[in-house]
């Protein structure tokens, strides 16, 4: 699992799958979470939470630069489509 061709292809194929675990899977083989910061896996650059709403920089020379800008918004959006408690309230004041 060292060749970055083969994950892209697995990431691909998995991003592809109505599963919605399947899409999570996708965006781990592109993203990592450590500490708090989100991590390209390709260039271990990083990026606070805080900076969500802005475009994930990489470093110089990183294959995955032409993807997906927003890995944080784009991780919200995979979390929410997860199926939910069934008493799942939204806005709990507990
Ligand atoms: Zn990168």
């Amino acid at each position: 699992m060292s060749d970055p061709s083969v994950i892209d292809q697995i990431a691909a194929a998995l991003r592809e799958s109505s599963n919605p675990a399947d899409r999570v899977t996708s965006w781990m083989c592109h993203w990592s979470l450590y500490r708090g910061q989100l991590q390209c896996s390709q260039c271990q650059a990083v990026q606070m939470p805080q900076a969500a709403s802005e475009p994930f920089v990489h470093r110089a020379g990183c294959m995955a630069a032409g993807g997906e800008a927003y890995p944080w918004q784009e991780l919200a959006a995979l979390l929410c489509r997860l199926p939910q408690r069934s008493n799942h309230r939204m806005f709990s004041r507990n």
